[in-house]
């Protein structure tokens, strides 16, 4: 379940994992073994009891709170985020270098129609919301020879 508004965006996963033991690491479990898994009786428990969350109660309870409200009868195990690089965090691997290369993979001659239409090449990052813009002298100096080779377009821009 996921919910958002304009000033927080929040998420509930539930996973049915798979068979434990040494079953499940040798791949020899059986697909009627993982139906029963599907029908168990205490996943559907915690599917029932997930789905029963509201968008509201998801964007203004903090997550144990949540929880609690949701499992209350069921024994919860608590895993806090370790702090440092491996927590999650917002991260956006754009950059000016790769969209230039992008403009660049354009050709000269459609950086110059936008040019010619809008005065400015403004490109938005879909994923941060970060803008970019290049006036007639920033695209210009795109195309002076020297520059780096133009990447391939699967890595022009994520
Ligand atoms: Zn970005």
């Amino acid at each position: 379940m996921l919910a958002a508004n304009d000033q927080v965006a929040a998420g509930l996963l539930i996973q049915r994992l798979p068979m434990g033991g040494i079953a499940n690491l040798s791949g020899t479990q059986t697909l009627a073994e993982e139906d029963a898994i599907g029908r168990n009786e205490d996943y559907n428990r915690i599917a029932i009891l997930a789905n029963s969350l509201t968008a509201e109660e998801l964007l203004q309870l903090a997550p144990d709170k949540v929880l609690h409200r949701l499992f209350w009868q069921e024994q919860l195990k608590h895993f806090a985020p370790e702090p440092g690089l491996d927590s999650p965090r917002f991260v956006c691997s754009c950059n000016r270098e790769r969209v230039s290369a992008m403009i660049r993979s354009l050709g000269r001659d459609e950086a110059d129609s936008i040019l010619a239409e809008r005065a400015l090449i403004e490109v938005g990052c879909d994923f941060c919301g970060q803008q970019y813009r290049y006036d007639a002298i920033d695209a210009a100096q795109l195309f002076v020879p020297g520059q780096p080779p133009v990447p391939p377009p699967s890595s022009a821009l994520q």
